[in-house]
């Protein structure tokens, strides 16, 4: 089975769980801890897999943009899009620095929630009605961004992604690029979400980099992009396909 069906597959099954639980149980501390313990245990085996293969928010968002695109697709929005897509090429750059200077803001968001934790949620509590407000507008512009933009969630809001980013830099797994077998088609790179430079690094150590593993899947020739972990079993790499 190959990487995309597999990764479909599992996204899918988490994300009718998690719709299951979210109707049938009542989350207490020992599950959000156990939940929380299981997630860090796997990012340091395996990544940021969590994100990439197993988050149901991330799915959600997956679906979001899909919807994105074929909105963008029907005949009479396409000439608007055909406008839209052209001023996203002109701005290209001053687009990109703010994609850049946004991806701190979960960083924020983390060290926010980390001193509500310490401070016993006191200080969430203090910003009342006006702080919720301002959750619920956040959360309805980073939907519509969704649209628009791959995985608006992860790249600008979600706290456990920016732990589990930081957590990524002491995993015993990564991407890694066979700079022999690489013919530099650049494929990787494009299909990024998280828009690394794929075809230029060794080894992926963005703290961005969800390990979705769309650029293994992409990448047209055999062993020049892998998923490697000092544990042979769950090791990675395009198979099936000729040397180009
Ligand atoms: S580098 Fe590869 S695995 Fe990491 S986010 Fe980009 S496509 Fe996904
Ligand atoms: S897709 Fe594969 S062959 Fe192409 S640049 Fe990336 S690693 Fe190299």
């Amino acid at each position: 089975m190959n990487i995309k069906v597999s990764r479909r597959i599992v996204k899918g099954f988490v994300l009718l769980f998690s719709l299951y639980a979210i109707l049938n149980f009542a989350p207490n501390k020992h599950f959000m801890l156990i939940l929380l313990g299981s997630i860090l245990i796997i990012s340091l085996l395996l990544n940021t897999v969590f994100c990439g293969w197993i988050c149901p928010i991330g799915t959600l968002f997956d679906l979001i943009r899909e919807a994105g695109k074929k909105i963008g697709n029907i005949p009479v929005i396409q000439p608007t899009n055909k406008v839209f897509k052209k001023w996203i090429k002109q701005n290209k750059k001053r687009l990109l620095k703010i994609d850049h200077y946004l991806r701190y803001f979960r960083y924020v968001l983390f060290l926010w929630i980390l001193q509500s934790i310490f401070l016993g949620l006191a200080s969430i509590k203090e910003e009342g009605e006006h702080g919720i407000l301002s959750v619920l507008y956040l959360l309805i512009a980073t939907i519509i961004a969704g649209f628009f933009i791959e995985r608006s969630w992860c790249k600008y809001i979600c706290p456990v992604g920016a732990f589990l980013g930081i957590v990524s830099k002491i995993s015993i797994s990564r991407i890694s690029r066979n700079e022999e077998a690489c013919i530099k088609c650049n494929i990787c790179t494009k299909v990024c979400p998280m828009n690394i430079d794929v075809a230029n690094r060794i080894t992926v150590k963005d703290i961005d980099c969800q390990s979705g593993l769309k650029c293994v899947d992409a990448c047209p020739v055999d062993n020049a992009l892998s998923f490697k972990t000092e544990i042979p079993l769950f090791s990675l790499k395009k198979q099936g396909k000729q040397n180009k």
